[in-house]
């Protein structure tokens, strides 16, 4: 998906189209389906602390960038004049959180295998008992 398209709405339907930058001018909110093609839905309330829409003739842009951390996808871009640029830090924000995602997981790694040692250490004295045992019962039947 590369374009957008503006389309005013007094209530953002309830299905979006793909492509499509609903606005609500009434409610003060846009909407649209990511990007990405992921179908997730993404609300951008316009507000001055939310987001700012700019309209140029038929063409919006919206500020700040959509950034979808909280999907699966986490595409980042901007809607500029109806067009969607993919964020060029993507990439590094990509790289930067599967690092930090595989230092989490090392981390958690390196916790499970402490605690395994420690059930081990548990799991290891019944085991020595039944050793020793044998060794008894060995030693009284030899
Ligand atoms: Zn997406």
């Amino acid at each position: 998906m590369s374009t957008i398209r503006p389309e005013l709405v007094e209530f953002i339907p309830q299905s979006l189209a793909t492509g499509v930058l609903y606005i609500s001018e009434r409610y003060r909110t846009a909407s649209h389906l990511c990007a990405c093609g992921c179908g997730e839905k993404v609300v951008t309330p316009l507000s001055p602390s939310n987001w700012r829409l700019v309209r140029q003739g038929d063409r919006v842009s919206l500020y700040p960038s959509i950034g979808n951390w909280n999907y699966a996808c986490r595409s980042h871009y901007w809607i500029k004049n109806n067009k969607i640029v993919w964020s060029g830090q993507m990439a590094a924000a990509r790289i930067a959180q599967v690092q930090e995602r595989d230092r989490l997981d090392k981390a958690r790694e390196i916790e499970q295998r402490n605690r395994a040692k420690l059930t081990g250490k548990n799991a290891a004295k019944p085991l020595s008992l039944w050793t020793h045992l044998g060794a008894v019962i060995k030693r009284l039947l030899d």
